[in-house]
């Protein structure tokens, strides 16, 4: 441990479970020496979350779904009263039908798709809006995106045009937090089997085609992406901000 993340104070939503990549940042943020909130979506996974926070020590577990302000205004006020500084936030949170992930595109409903952009694209700018009042001395926002935001991926769908708007997002957020030398970054990690990417039809050959053709022969793994958001909460990144940073055994580069 080299306590990169000593005295930060961290706040990390998206855990489900223990294959969530905001499981594996966590784990590499406590590693750091970082204090840790977590938050968990809905009755359904308080137990779950509560039992996570408790083994990776989390100060405290709190519920936050994103599509109720009543929740992000709950979470603002815990931070408020509380009066410690944040310092890094790590917004982890997709949503899309599974039916809007194996049908043509064209087919995507209005309300799935206005479902999938409010979970994965609107909700980054809700908790930025609510967790900047408490990062008073800056920090680092940082969120995860993927590939299909820019090149067309068989059953991705809604899913890439919420991405895409998730990126635009970050460079928007970036030019307006900077003032508050807040930084806005998204780390664009390859596929890695979670229970959000089994909702998208055929996931297991994006992984056989990436492990073939990925300049490193294989596919990312959980923990280097972990390390990348290590970086970003880290004084080590202070200077980065706006980008989407890849983390895919470089992927992204090939033309096929
Ligand atoms: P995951 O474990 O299923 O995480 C997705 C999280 O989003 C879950 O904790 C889920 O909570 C949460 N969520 C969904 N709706 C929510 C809401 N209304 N309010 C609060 N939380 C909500 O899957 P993951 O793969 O780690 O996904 C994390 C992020 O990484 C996503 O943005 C995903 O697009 C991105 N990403 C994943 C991959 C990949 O291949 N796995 C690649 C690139 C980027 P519930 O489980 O309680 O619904």
């Amino acid at each position: 441990m080299s306590n990169l993340l000593q005295n930060k104070n961290a706040l990390i939503l998206g855990l489900a479970n223990r294959w969530s990549l905001a499981y594996y940042i966590a784990r590499a943020f406590q590693r750091e020496g970082a204090n840790l909130t977590l938050t968990y979506q809905g009755e359904r996974q308080r137990q779950t979350v509560e039992e996570l926070g408790q083994e990776l020590g989390a100060q405290r577990v709190v519920a936050c779904d994103v599509t109720q302000q009543q929740e992000l205004d709950q979470l603002a006020e815990i931070l408020r009263a509380e009066g410690e500084k944040l310092d890094t936030v790590v917004h982890s949170i997709a949503f899309a039908n599974r039916e809007d992930l194996a049908r043509p595109f064209s087919q995507t409903s209005r309300d799935g798709f206005l479902l999938a952009h409010e979970v994965s694209t609107y909700s980054l700018l809700a908790v930025a809006r609510t967790v900047a009042p408490a990062m008073t001395e800056g920090g680092s926002i940082m969120t995860l995106t993927y590939l299909g935001s820019t090149r067309v991926l068989t059953n991705y769908n809604v899913m890439g045009v919420a991405k895409a708007g998730l990126e635009a997002s970050v460079r928007y957020l970036a030019s307006e937090l900077g003032a508050c030398n807040i930084r806005v970054n998204a780390i664009s990690a390859g596929p890695v089997k979670t229970a959000s990417a089994r909702g998208i039809k055929d996931f297991s050959k994006i992984l056989d085609h990436v492990s073939e053709v990925a300049p490193l022969k294989r596919n990312c793994d959980p923990a280097e992406v972990a390390d990348t958001a290590v970086f970003l909460a880290s004084d080590l990144g202070r200077g980065v901000t706006g980008n989407i940073l890849f983390v895919d055994a470089g992927y992204h580069i090939m033309a096929y």
